[in-house]
């Protein structure tokens, strides 16, 4: 399967993980679209969002997730936790990507 994060959690690309553990891996996007810009990825490929049912890994991420939010010290700057999906998404191995600062903002 030629997936890139597939590819960067088999260290055939190299990357520089933020945080790692045997099932979740978190580093900054490559083209970040805010001053913070770091993807939260499960190790398991999963294509799309409406994969993702194993309650356990949901909480790792979550988890992972909350370290993010936290060590960039955007709990009150704005954040956005988001996933592209069923066609939205470049790249087809489920993951969050957690954006700040945000203003608040109607806009989506
Ligand atoms: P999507 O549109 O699939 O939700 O977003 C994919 C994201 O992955 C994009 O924001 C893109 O910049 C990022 N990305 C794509 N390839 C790489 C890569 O090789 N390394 C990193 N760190 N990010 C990547
Ligand atoms: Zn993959």
């Amino acid at each position: 399967m030629n997936c890139v994060f597939c590819k960067i959690r088999d260290r055939e690309i190299s990357k520089d993980f933020l945080y790692e553990d045997k099932d979740v891996m978190v580093f900054p996007d490559i083209n970040p679209l805010k001053p913070v810009h770091i993807l939260v990825v499960p190790k398991i490929h999963m294509k799309d969002f409406l994969e993702f049912s194993d309650k356990n890994l949901f909480l790792k991420v979550k988890t992972a997730i909350d370290k993010v939010i936290k060590s960039q010290k955007l709990n009150n700057k704005g954040y956005r936790v988001s996933v592209n999906g069923g066609g939205a998404q470049i790249v087809d191995h489920l993951h969050f990507h957690i954006t700040g600062p945000i203003e608040r903002s109607m806009e989506v």
